[in-house]
């Protein structure tokens, strides 16, 4: 079966390899931000004879052709995931490394109104969010 992947590079007219189609079907797979350690990981959990370095080297070409997004989420690991359409911003728990996928109305019209003010039309921008879990006492408001 072709994954998502695969088929994007496909139709961007990238010479696919069985070794370039693994890690595609396990990018495709991700559910989460993996980082080029954990893509070579599951790549390998598939077939062992992948290296890292093809694994670096094809996910610079996926994200050169625009079907990944390299994510900064501030450990100075590069992490990736599909680009899409449907926009997502990330707020990161600096305690466990999870990161928690959200979008904001608001947020993305305070950010297109801020770039009107400066006379631009906003095209793009980063957002990340920095946390540690809330203490009971400040869920509930009191002290
Ligand atoms: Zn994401």
């Amino acid at each position: 079966m072709t994954s998502r992947i695969e088929q994007r590079c496909l139709e961007k007219g990238m010479k696919m390899t069985e070794q370039r189609r693994v890690i595609a079907r396990v990018l495709s797979e991700a559910d989460d931000h993996p980082d080029v350690e954990e893509v070579y990981r599951r790549a390998t959990a598939v077939d062992p004879k992948i290296s890292i370095a093809t694994v670096y080297r094809t996910v610079r070409l996926l994200e050169e052709a625009e079907i990944l997004e390299r994510h900064d989420f501030g450990d100075g690991r590069a992490r990736y995931e599909e680009a899409s359409e449907d926009h997502h911003d990330h707020l990161i728990d600096i305690n466990t490394g999870a990161v928690i996928e959200f979008h904001s109305e608001e947020i993305e019209e305070l950010q297109r109104e801020i770039a009107r003010r400066y006379g631009y039309r906003l095209v793009g921008h980063r957002l990340e969010l920095y946390g540690v879990p809330l203490a009971e006492d400040d869920k509930t408001g009191k002290h």
